[in-house]
């Protein structure tokens, strides 16, 4: 698996479409304090479903969207959109190559697309998790989170491995499931309460 391109309409600091292509092998980005570097990581982790918008050091979502510049009017809404690679399949779906698009809308409102057609929320974040680049996978490394790491607690090293491992989403699986359970066993108990009062 490898990125292709990442396009960012909106997005933070791009006001205008940006397209970038990535070639083989390493990609540097450089620039000035300031110039976007890591709104372009940040657009990555957005798109692959980040849903925590202080991780993107914002307060609410909508502070991704491009909120205008001194010569430039706030836009409305935010689109990314990142191509990858997939002919080793490493990402579980059919497609070669896919593209996941996030729209997001000042109004609130949010799009997610993969390969044209939409999607929720839940099968874009499935579909990174499964393959255990998720969004606490060692994939997207910000600044600051390698001393995290080294310092971190061993639960929380444990988290990482697990999420690298793809042990994710069975988690989260299994929580839905053990959910599902505690509500039908409450369900039997008012059952059987009926029909004890009605013996
Ligand atoms: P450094 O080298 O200092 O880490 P950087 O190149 O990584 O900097 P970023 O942190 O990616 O830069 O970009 C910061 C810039 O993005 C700031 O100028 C900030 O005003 C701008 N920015 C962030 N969010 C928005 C937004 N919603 N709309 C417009 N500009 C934004």
């Amino acid at each position: 698996m490898r990125l292709i391109s990442l396009e960012v309409d909106g997005f933070k600091s791009f006001a205008e479409k940006t397209v970038i292509k990535f070639q083989p092998g390493v990609t540097g980005i450089i620039g000035p304090n300031g110039s976007g570097k890591s709104n372009v990581i940040e657009a990555i982790r957005w798109v692959m479903g980040e849903q925590s918008a202080k991780s993107l050091r914002g307060e609410k979502m909508v502070d991704v969207i491009f909120n205008g510049a001194k010569d430039r009017a706030p836009l409305n809404r935010a689109v990314v959109k990142l191509t990858l690679d997939n002919s080793d399949h490493f990402l579980n779906t059919p497609y070669t190559e896919v593209t996941v698009t996030r729209k997001l809308f000042r109004s609130g409102e949010s799009e997610y697309l993969i390969n044209g057609q939409n999607v929720r929320l839940k099968d874009l974040v499935n579909l990174f998790i499964e393959s255990g680049i998720g969004k606490e996978s060692f994939a997207v490394i910000s600044q600051g989170r390698v001393s995290e790491i080294f310092n971190g607690k061993p639960s929380d090293r444990r988290k990482m491995i697990e999420a690298i491992a793809g042990v994710g989403k069975y988690k989260a699986d299994k929580e839905t499931a053990q959910k599902r359970l505690t509500e039908t066993n409450n369900n039997l108990n008012r059952v059987n309460d009926i029909i004890h009062e009605l013996k």
